[in-house]
């Protein structure tokens, strides 16, 4: 399939995985420097990423959402507002209105239904940006504060004027909201996995997320260890692109756990760059 380009015509593939601890942020900083691609941490709830790439110059801004402020002399009780709340944000005790503002989507639709014009809007800061360099890689990451219940608007605010490509985008675990607002971003996509029945079960569910989004994408099984032929019965019965293999080494695992870069490993160094050959041929990434 075609790599389409996004509107403002650069490339993002996104690096995610069915299920938490496959590796997917190892993969995303190694390929990162392999393919002197930008690397974006969307996993705004754990971003670890710098911990690895240690970029320097770094640059930060606070991330605010709008967060519903009730006029108590204005309002008249009505209750309009608690009504149209989707999200169980306002309660209406009957003798005022209480914000819930961990709740609030900041969707705004409050404020259409209030005739008195009791309502208004402040700024919330839910997080924080961070951008820095790696040599001529550019390395931003969304942190979402503790406490706060929702990472999209950060991860919206990171990806929305993301840096000319390609970047990498090491999305949050799983196929939930933070992932799929992460793939919306995206032009194709790499899934990491690894060789075990869980790995298996999680990886199907990212496959059918991309695949519903129409998005090419190649997978990478990592902590190979030579067996898995069940993985390579799902890969041939879908068709799926296999980008290539990361062996498994106690070293690898001690190395990651000190901050290390696996690249740095000469087995690992070879590995990542077939990976990153596969990654250019079938995701158009160069
Ligand atoms: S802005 Fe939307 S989510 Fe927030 S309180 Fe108003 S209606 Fe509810
Ligand atoms: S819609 Fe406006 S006036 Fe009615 S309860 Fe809500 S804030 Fe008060």
């Amino acid at each position: 399939m075609a790599v389409k380009e996004n509107e403002v015509g650069f490339m993002n593939i996104a690096v995610l995985s069915g299920k938490g601890g496959t590796g997917k942020t190892t993969v995303a900083v190694n390929l990162a420097e392999i393919l002197t691609a930008n690397y974006l941490d969307c996993d705004v709830e754990e971003p670890n990423g710098f911990i690895f790439l240690k970029p320097s110059e770094i640059t930060s801004r606070d991330v605010h959402v709008l967060s519903p402020v009730i006029d108590q002399e204005q309002c008249n009780l009505c209750g309009e507002c608690t009504e149209t709340c989707q999200f169980n944000a306002l309660f209406n005790t009957k003798k005022e209105i209480l914000v819930f503002e961990k709740l609030c989507h900041s969707c705004q639709a409050c404020s259409l239904v209030c005739r008195p014009e009791a309502l208004s809007f402040q700024e919330r800061k839910i997080g924080v940006l961070e951008k820095g360099k790696k040599e001529k890689i550019q390395c931003w990451r969304g942190i979402l504060d503790v406490g706060e219940p929702m990472a999209v608007p950060v991860i919206r605010e990171l990806l929305k004027d993301a840096p000319s490509g390609p970047n990498l985008l090491d999305c949050s675990p799983g196929t939930s909201c933070n992932a799929v607002n992460s793939l919306r971003f995206a032009q194709g996509a790499i899934l990491v996995t690894e060789p075990s029945a869980f790995g298996l079960h999680d990886l199907k569910m990212a496959v059918k997320l991309v695949q519903g989004l129409k998005l090419p994408f190649g997978i990478i099984i990592n902590k190979w260890h030579g067996e898995g032929s069940f993985l390579e019965e799902y890969f041939k019965e879908e068709k799926i692109n296999v980008l290539g293999q990361i062996p498994y080494d106690r070293k690898a695992a001690e190395k990651y756990s000190r901050g290390g870069m696996l690249k740095d490993i000469p087995v690992y160094r070879e590995a990542f760059h077939k990976i990153a050959e596969r990654v250019r041929e079938v995701l158009k990434c160069n």
